[in-house]
C-alpha cells in the first residue's frame, strides 16, 4: 500500500546547489511567506552527488534535507539522472546515445545517454539506491520522481541488438517479421535477425519528408522502432523504481511527462507510475482548449485518478520565439485550470532563477532580484495563500465524463509516417479539433487509451484512427452495438497494429459500422478548398462549411447522408454520414472542416444522448466538476480578458476560495476563478 498525499503540493523545483548554502535559509522563509509546502530535488545534481566514480557527496543534501524537515516542508525527491557526471561519459563513452545520423554525442546538454546502455543503468539504479537508503526514513520524503523528461531517441550497436531481442519475443520467427513488415516490397527480405538494423536518417528514415517531420521508407518497421524505444524508457525507470523500492516500498514513484510529447507512448509508460504527473508549458497562443485536452489526457494516463501538475512557469518561458509575459491573472487562471482537470498540485520549475546557462531567462518563483515583491510575487503569495485554505476533500474528488476521445500513440507514429496521402495530416491538431467542440460547450471529456474499456460512455470519438487493431475494432463495434455513439474521421480504420492495409475496401476496420465505401482519398493542396453542405431531411447539420487537407470519395452502404460535397467532380457525394448499427449509431465526417460542423455535429450528438453541460455560461468561459464522497467542486474559469456573468443553480452553495455562501448571478472578472462546492447524494 502507498503513502497517500495528504496535502495540496504547492512549490517547485529547488536546487540550493547552485546557490552559496547562506543562501537557503533565505529560501525558507521566502517559501514560508508564499506558502510553499513541496519543493521537488536534486533533479540535475547528479555530478554534484558523484564526484568520481567511487565517490559519493551527500553531505550538502543532507544539510538541506534536514532544512527542510525542521521547517515541514514536503520533499518530492528526483533522482538526478537525466544527466550524468562529465567523468562518467569520459570513462563510459558508449553510454553516450547515438543519433539518427549515426553520430555518437559528446558529452553535454541533458538526457544525453543510451537508455539501454547497461553502463547507464547500473549507475542509475546505483545511485538511486544510495539515495533511497540514504533518505528512507525522512518523514517528509512523499513521492519519488524518476530522472527528467525522458525522451532522446538512441540508434547505438547495444540498442540494435536489443531491438532484435525485443523483435523475437513479439513476432516469433523471422517469417512472422517479414510478414508484419512487408519486407516482400523493395527486396527488403530478413534472412537472419542480424539482418535488422534500427530505422534511422541512414538506414530508412526520411529526414524532414514532411516539413520538419521524418518519414520512413517503412513505416511498420518505424513504429516498431518507436515501440521499442517506449519499452526502453520504461525498463530503464523500472530499473532504478527496483533500487528505490528496495528501502521505500510505500513512498509512490512518478516521473515527468510533457503531454502530447510524441516520442514516447505515455499510456505505456504510465503503467508503472504510482502518480502520474506532467510539465505544462503552453506557449501564450495556445488556446485554453489545448491545454485543457493535455490535462485530460494526463488524467487519461492516470487511468482517471487525480494527478500532479510537476511544472509550469510563474511567467514567461526562454525557449519559444518570442517568450511572452503571462499576463496578469494568467498564472492562476492556468494553475486553477489543472485543478480543475483532476491535478492535486501546483508546482513550478523552478524555485530561484538560475544565474547562467539556457534557465537564466525562464521565469522562477524568486526572480534575479531576489525578493517577492513584484507582480509575480504578489500572485504568487494570493496563490499560495489560497490554496493553503482549499478542503483537502478535493484531493480525493474525480472527474466524470460520458464522452470518451480515444488517443493512440503508435496510431500517430504511423498516421504521421505515413507516405501519403498528405504532409498536411496532423493527428494531435484533427483531435484536438473534436476535443474543442465538447469542451467549448463544456461536456466533460476522458482521453482514454486504445485499451481502455468503453463500457460505461455515451459517446466515443476516434478522430483519424489510421492503425486499428481487430481486437479494437471489435470493442468499438460492440460499444455500437450496444447502443453507444461512435464518431470517426478520414483516414481511419485503414490499416492493422503494422500497419498492413485491410483489404475489401476502405475504412476496412469500420466498413460495415459505418455502412460506407470509401473508394478513393483526395488530398487537397493548401489553396484548394471545398465546401461541406448539410443534407436535405436532416436535422442535425445545417448550413455550408470550408473543409480542405482531405475529401473522402463515399458510396453509402445503408448509412443516412447527412452532408454533401459542395464542389469538384465529388459536389453532391457524402460528406458527412450516420448509420444505425445495433442499438447505436456511427458517424463519419470525411473530410478536414472548419470548427463550425465539429461544434453543431457534436452538439447535436450530444443532445441526442442528452449530454448537457456543467453549467450554462457565456463563451470564454471553462466549467469542470470534480465529484467527492458526498460534495461536487465546479470550477469556474474566465478565460476572457473582460467580465463575465452567469448565474448559479438553484441549490446551497459553498464558494471554496472564500469558504462563504453563494447564490444566484454571478460576475467574474476577466480572468478570475469561481471554485464552489455543492453537497451532493452519492
Ligand atoms: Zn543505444
Amino acid at each position: 500500500m502507498k503513502k497517500e498525499i495528504t496535502e495540496f503540493l504547492y512549490g517547485g523545483d529547488y536546487n540550493p546547489d547552485q546557490w552559496p548554502e547562506d543562501v537557503w535559509e533565505n529560501d525558507i522563509a521566502l517559501m514560508k511567506e508564499l506558502n510553499v509546502n513541496t519543493v521537488t530535488l536534486p533533479v540535475f545534481s547528479w555530478a554534484n552527488l558523484q564526484p568520481a566514480e567511487d565517490q559519493f557527496n551527500f553531505g550538502w543534501l543532507d544539510k538541506v534535507m534536514d532544512l527542510l524537515l525542521a521547517n515541514q516542508i514536503n520533499v518530492i525527491m528526483a533522482t538526478p539522472t537525466a544527466a550524468q557526471p562529465a567523468w562518467m561519459s569520459r570513462k563510459y563513452p558508449e553510454m553516450l546515445p547515438v543519433d539518427a545520423q549515426g553520430r555518437r554525442h559528446k558529452h553535454g546538454a541533458r538526457t544525453n545517454f543510451c537508455v539501454n546502455s547497461p553502463d547507464y543503468r547500473r549507475f542509475s539504479g546505483q545511485i538511486a539506491a544510495k539515495m533511497a537508503e540514504r533518505y528512507q526514513s525522512y518523514p517528509n520524503l512523499i513521492l519519488w520522481h524518476i530522472s527528467n523528461e525522458y525522451g532522446t531517441y538512441c540508434y547505438c550497436d547495444h540498442c540494435a541488438q536489443k531491438f532484435r531481442e525485443w523483435l523475437q519475443k513479439r513476432y516469433g520467427s523471422i517469417e512472422n517479421l517479414n510478414h508484419a513488415w512487408y519486407t516482400n516490397f523493395w527486396g527488403h527480405t530478413l534472412y537472419d535477425w542480424e539482418d535488422v538494423v534500427p530505422p534511422s536518417h541512414i538506414s530508412s528514415l526520411i529526414p524532414n519528408a514532411f516539413g520538419n517531420r521524418d518519414g520512413a521508407t517503412n513505416q511498420s518497421v518505424a513504429v516498431d522502432y518507436n515501440r521499442f524505444m517506449s519499452d526502453s524508457f520504461l525498463s530503464c525507470m523500472e530499473n532504478e523504481m527496483a533500487q528505490i523500492r528496495k528501502f521505500t516500498p510505500d513512498i509512490p514513484i512518478t516521473t515527468n511527462l510533457m503531454g502530447t510529447f510524441k516520442p514516447i507512448d505515455y499510456f505505456r509508460l504510465s503503467e508503472a507510475l504510482d502518480y502520474v504527473s506532467w510539465d505544462n508549458y503552453p506557449s501564450i497562443h495556445d488556446p485554453a482548449s489545448l491545454i485543457a485536452f493535455k490535462h485530460d489526457l494526463t488524467r487519461g494516463l492516470a487511468k482517471g485518478k487525480p494527478f500532479l501538475l510537476m511544472e509550469q512557469t510563474p511567467n514567461q518561458q526562454n525557449w519559444q520565439p518570442y517568450n511572452t509575459l503571462k499576463r496578469p491573472g494568467v498564472m492562476r487562471l492556468w494553475s486553477y485550470q489543472a485543478v480543475a482537470h483532476g491535478a492535486n498540485s501546483v508546482l513550478f520549475f523552478q524555485w530561484r532563477q538560475s544565474l547562467g546557462a539556457c534557465e537564466k531567462y525562464h521565469a522562477a518563483m524568486v526572480p534575479h532580484a531576489g525578493h517577492l515583491n513584484t507582480r509575480i510575487g504578489r500572485e504568487l503569495k494570493e496563490l499560495g495563500d489560497e490554496l493553503a485554505t482549499l478542503d483537502n476533500g478535493l484531493l480525493q474528488a474525480t472527474n466524470r465524463a460520458k464522452v470518451a476521445i480515444l488517443f493512440d500513440w503508435p496510431n500517430w507514429w504511423a498516421a504521421e509516417y505515413s507516405s501519403g496521402p498528405s504532409k498536411d495530416i496532423n493527428y494531435v491538431r484533427i483531435v484536438h479539433n473534436y476535443y474543442r467542440a465538447f469542451y467549448k460547450q463544456n461536456i466533460p471529456v476522458d482521453v482514454v487509451s486504445a485499451q481502455a474499456d468503453l463500457v460505461g460512455y455515451d459517446i466515443v470519438v476516434a478522430p483519424m484512427l489510421y492503425m486499428t487493431s481487430a481486437d479494437l475494432a471489435a470493442r468499438i463495434k460492440q460499444f455500437v452495438t450496444d447502443g453507444g455513439v461512435f464518431v470517426t474521421t478520414y483516414f481511419s480504420g485503414i490499416a492493422n497494429e503494422n500497419d498492413l492495409v485491410i483489404t475489401g475496401g476502405y475504412p476496412g476496420a469500420f466498413r460495415d459500422l459505418l455502412g460506407i465505401w470509401v473508394e478513393e482519398t483526395d488530398a487537397l493542396s493548401p489553396e484548394m478548398r471545398n465546401a461541406v453542405v448539410a443534407a436535405d431531411g436532416q436535422n442535425v447539420l445545417s448550413g455550408s462549411y470550408d473543409c480542405g487537407i482531405i475529401c473522402d470519395v463515399i458510396h453509402t452502404e445503408g448509412a443516412k447522408v447527412l452532408a454533401t460535397f459542395g464542389q469538384d467532380f465529388y459536389a453532391g457525394q457524402p460528406a458527412v454520414t450516420e448509420n444505425q448499427y445495433g442499438q447505436g449509431r456511427a458517424y463519419y465526417v470525411a473530410t478536414d472542416s472548419e470548427e463550425a460542423l465539429l461544434d453543431e455535429l457534436m452538439g447535436s450528438i450530444c443532445k441526442l444522448v442528452q449530454q448537457e453541460p456543467v453549467l450554462a455560461v457565456p463563451e470564454g468561459v471553462e466549467v469542470t466538476r470534480r465529484y467527492a464522497d458526498g460534495a461536487a467542486f465546479t470550477f469556474v474559469l474566465n478565460h476572457n480578458a473582460t467580465e463575465t456573468t452567469f448565474s448559479l443553480p438553484d441549490g446551497e452553495h459553498t464558494d471554496a476560495l472564500r469558504q462563504a455562501p453563494i447564490s444566484g448571478d454571478i460576475t467574474l472578472k476577466g480572468r478570475d476563478v469561481l471554485i464552489f462546492c455543492t453537497q451532493i447524494k452519492g
